[in-house]
């Protein structure tokens, strides 16, 4: 099959397009045929070598895949030949005391597919049989790839962890990343006031599209000072972040008294200072976030029946050109999901 590979880390020029072996599934596996896989920070992570020691090489990236069962190992039931599927992100081992309690991502044998595992920037991919999830039927392929990894993150974030309730305010840095465009959506169905924050004017209108009530120029504006104008003082339950250190100290100056904070990576760095005396004073949550269990990807997966969610496509871009989706990401020109489309 066709597959873009990396051999060893480095930059996208690391990215080649090549003939590989196809996938053999084993008993509790299905080979999906990739129809679309939609691009993650975790990708471009993987090949420039953060945490080298859990990718495999040469290694095929892509966490988000869509596709139709090509074949079933004998332990798995309900997939017919041909079903149009989405894959859950997220591999455990299903039976420990986190799996048990949809604490998925907490578990010891945890694993990424795309990452830790190979994944769908190639012509198959070989997924376990469970984590085959059938397509809603108004998604295209390329739609249906751009929802799992960021809808499964903001929800995991705004829900299960920051516990966000209608009638509160919550900041959510850059509507226009796959996250954003996702905790946008999500925060306005749980009926909370959105603020959001964009990097470019171009962008500006987009996020207003997906529902949020007020945008911010994070480049040109002062965030913390707007956002006390516009909550009239009260400043915002919750902060949605994956930005880390730039953003740290603007969001703790947005919270309102016992904010909630919610970070689920860090694009700009992982270190910064906290002075305690403020978090104890005005009784702020600090919580962290990865990933979500395959229940509540379940639970997201609904809204997009009827629309009450949308995946937010930016840009699709033919597989061999991965190295170019790469970099438009890196760039951050892109508003929602950059998307791969496999044959
Ligand atoms: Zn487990």
């Amino acid at each position: 099959m066709k597959a873009v590979r990396f051999h060893e880390f480095g930059g996208p020029e690391k990215l080649r397009f090549e003939e590989v072996p196809n996938p053999k599934i084993g008993p509790t596996e299905a080979l999906v045929r990739v129809r679309a896989c939609a691009l993650n920070h975790l990708d471009i992570w993987a090949r420039g070598g953060t945490r080298s020691e859990r990718i495999p090489l040469p290694h095929i990236s892509g966490s988000d895949i869509s596709g139709e069962i090509s074949e079933t190992g004998n332990q798995v039931s309900g997939h017919p030949k041909d079903e149009k599927v989405l894959v859950a992100p997220g591999i455990s081992c299903g039976i420990c005391d986190y799996c048990s309690n949809g604490w998925d991502s907490l578990c010891e044998s945890y694993k990424i597919i795309g990452y830790e595992t190979q994944g769908g920037y190639a012509e198959y991919v070989a997924v376990p049989g469970k984590n085959a999830l059938p397509i809603p039927d108004r998604l295209s392929f390329e739609q249906a790839a751009a929802v799992p990894l960021v809808f499964l993150t903001a929800w995991h974030m705004l829900v299960t962890r920051a516990h966000l309730v209608p009638g509160e305010t919550v900041l959510v840095w850059a509507a226009g990343s796959g996250v954003g465009s996702a905790a946008v959506q999500v925060a306005k169905l749980l009926g909370a006031k959105v603020i959001t924050t964009v990097g470019s004017e171009t962008k500006r209108e987009k996020a207003q599209k997906l529902g949020a009530d007020f945008v911010l120029n994070h480049h040109t504006q002062d965030i913390p000072g707007e956002i006390k104008r516009l909550t009239n003082g009260r400043k915002v339950n919750v902060v949605f972040d994956h930005i880390g250190e730039a953003t740290w100290e603007k969001s703790i100056k947005s919270m309102a008294p016992a904010g909630r904070l919610v970070n689920c990576g860090v694009t700009s760095g992982g270190k910064t200072e906290i002075d305690i005396r403020y978090i104890f004073v005005k009784q702020f949550s600090l919580m962290g976030s990865f990933m979500g269990g395959r229940g509540e990807l379940l639970k997201v997966l609904k809204f997009f029946e009827d629309e009450k969610l949308k995946p937010v496509v930016d840009s699709v871009f033919p597989l061999m050109e991965a190295a170019r989706a790469q970099e438009k990401m890196e760039k951050s020109e892109h508003f929602g999901k950059i998307v791969l489309k496999v044959a």
